[in-house]
């Protein structure tokens, strides 16, 4: 009954005093996007003490950065991975049914123009529907060149031969981070952000734990543990490589950043609850125009970078990709001006020639798609893999840091199906993640919203002075970026609108918080969105 019991509080001297208590814990997990926090999830429903420390925010990192696709990856079907496709599908269902208020279904159609196209992905689809079995969410269709007009009433229609439509999911990936941060609270974890992760502590040529400071006051911790996972994303080698050089090894940096750029346009381009996927773009790209909290979703791009900025920014050719790609699909084609927000985030392309490999499995399953590496002292490290996988990619690391790095075997035995906090009892949720944003994102827990002060008052449509305050209070928002770009997706959806509220959000954390909440290095973000380039 998770709508009955009263939010936890996340008051921050309660979290940091945990830290600061003499205790050595099962495990200590560094990194609070999807990976970290799946995994901090699954150690404390097993009943471990479990901590984790995020640098930022939770998914400050990657993780609020994604298509937000729930999917079982059409692309590997064409490779002829089918295990990892039915698992990532059986993944996908569990997901949709753990946190049916951030996670629901979608219906995706292909257009196609050209002979034989349909047959091919019809095909192809037909089988990715057979693969899921019982989790299917809906018949693959073959649809005539009029169906899928009616489907898609914002394609184009030049050459219009037909079209397939098939299902997958979509969520809201920030809000689903946070719900993973809180669910794991209240199954007794210590999870905190803003504490970055300075340095291991190696005892005895192992890693014993980690020293960490509070980003806002400067207090250092050193948390004592029996394991410590690096689930630091496209960052992982950071830490690495300071677990080598205390044994005088140089480490083989595993990583290499992709960036993928996502442009918000507003939902007349693309009218409509459907989503639009373009297998192979003319450079051979995917390209998805998604309905998402009212506005839409293009993109996205592959671009190598050099390093891994904490705050990528979109490059000028990438939003040329995707205007001319978007500008082939959608009747009304969207311009530079049209864009509400463009942002960027990171992949970690793991070099496949290092040492990553050694001790990753290598099985045709789930963990194909990510990364797991213990060293010589015991550091786990796991990078790649996909949001829509991230439970069965924290049972696979927490199964190999039991195998080579000391983790504790589980207190209790975990039933397969789960609910994640907020989650309805009845997951009858009507699809509304297309719609705008509004108090459905808050599922169960949507009394409790009504009854915050300040419920009544609305900042714009969908997000009141009572979310803000609950974002405060209940889900460990500390500034002025993590509640418009995380709490609230307004950042992602409509940068200016975002700047312009921000100054009435930071008067409603000072009064929560009693802290300065960074006015103005949002402002200069929501810049950044806004701007276009
Ligand atoms: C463009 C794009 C689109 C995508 N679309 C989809 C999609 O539609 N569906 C899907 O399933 N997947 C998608 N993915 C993949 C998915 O987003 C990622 O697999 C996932 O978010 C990775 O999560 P992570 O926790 O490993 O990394 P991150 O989210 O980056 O988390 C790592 C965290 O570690 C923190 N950190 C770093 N150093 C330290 C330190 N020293 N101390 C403490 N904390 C630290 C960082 O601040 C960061 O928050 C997409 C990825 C990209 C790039």
């Amino acid at each position: 009954m998770l709508a009955a019991r009263a939010p936890l509080l996340t008051r921050r001297e309660d979290l940091l005093a945990s830290l600061a208590a003499p205790q050595v814990w099962d495990l200590v997990v560094v990194g609070g996007g999807a990976t970290g926090l799946g995994i901090a999830l699954q150690a404390a429903r097993e009943g471990l003490k479990v901590a984790l420390l995020e640098a930022h925010d939770f998914a400050q990192g990657t993780s609020s950065r994604s298509t937000k696709l729930v999917h079982g990856g059409v692309r590997y079907l064409a490779q002829g991975h089918w295990p990892l496709v039915r698992e990532a599908l059986h993944e996908r269902q569990s997901l949709l049914e753990s946190a049916p208020h951030l996670a629901q279904p979608l219906a995706f159609v292909m257009p196609t123009f050209r002979w034989g196209e349909q047959a091919f992905y019809g095909a192809g689809l037909k089988l990715y529907e057979w693969l899921a079995a019982s989790a299917s969410l809906g018949k693959t269709r073959f649809l005539n060149a009029q169906a899928t007009l009616a489907s898609l009433p914002g394609v184009q229609t030049e050459g219009l031969r037909g079209g397939v439509q098939y299902w997958d999911g979509q969520f809201d990936d920030a809000r689903l981070a946070v719900a993973l941060a809180r669910t794991a609270a209240l199954e007794g974890a210590c999870v905190v952000n803003h504490v970055p992760v300075l340095s291991l502590i190696h005892e005895n040529g192992r890693v014993a734990g980690v020293r960490a400071q509070d980003a806002e006051q400067g207090q250092l911790f050193d948390l004592r543990a029996a394991c410590v996972i690096n689930a630091t994303g496209v960052w992982v080698d950071g830490l690495r490589m300071a677990d080598g050089l205390e044994h005088g090894q140089a480490t083989t940096p595993l990583v290499t950043p992709s960036q993928g750029v996502h442009l918000v346009v507003d939902a007349s381009f693309w009218p409509g609850n459907k989503a639009l996927l373009v297998p192979k773009t003319a450079d051979g790209r995917v390209l998805f125009a998604v309905p998402w909290l009212g506005k839409v979703l293009l993109g996205t791009t592959d671009t190598a970078l050099p390093d891994a900025p904490r705050e990528p920014r979109p490059a000028s050719e990438e939003v040329d990709l995707i205007l001319k790609e978007a500008g082939r699909y959608l009747r009304k084609v969207p311009g530079r001006a049209d864009v509400l927000s463009a942002w960027a985030g990171l992949r970690p392309l793991v070099q496949f020639n290092s040492m990553s490999c050694a001790q990753s499995g290598g099985t045709q399953k789930i963990s194909r798609e990510h990364h797991v590496e213990v060293s010589s002292s015991g550091l786990v490290s796991v990078t790649g893999g996909k949001w829509t996988t991230y439970r069965a990619m924290a049972q696979d690391v927490m199964d190999q840091a039991r195998t080579h790095a000391g983790l504790k075997a589980p207190l209790n035995r975990l039933p397969e199906k789960y609910l994640l906090i907020g989650a309805p009892e009845l997951s009858a949720c009507p699809n509304q993640l297309t719609g705008p944003p509004g108090l459905h994102s808050y599922g169960a827990e949507q009394d409790w919203l009504k009854a915050m002060p300040g419920a009544q008052v609305v900042l714009t449509p969908g997000l009141t002075e009572g979310m803000v305050r609950f974002a405060a209070r209940h889900e460990y928002a500390r500034s002025v970026e993590d509640v418009l770009a995380r709490r609230s997706r307004c950042l992602f959806l409509d940068a200016a609108l975002a700047k312009s509220l921000a100054p009435t959000v930071a008067q409603i954390l000072r009064q929560e918080l009693g802290i300065d909440p960074h006015l103005d290095a949002f402002e200069a973000l929501a810049d950044q969105y806004a701007r276009c380039p």
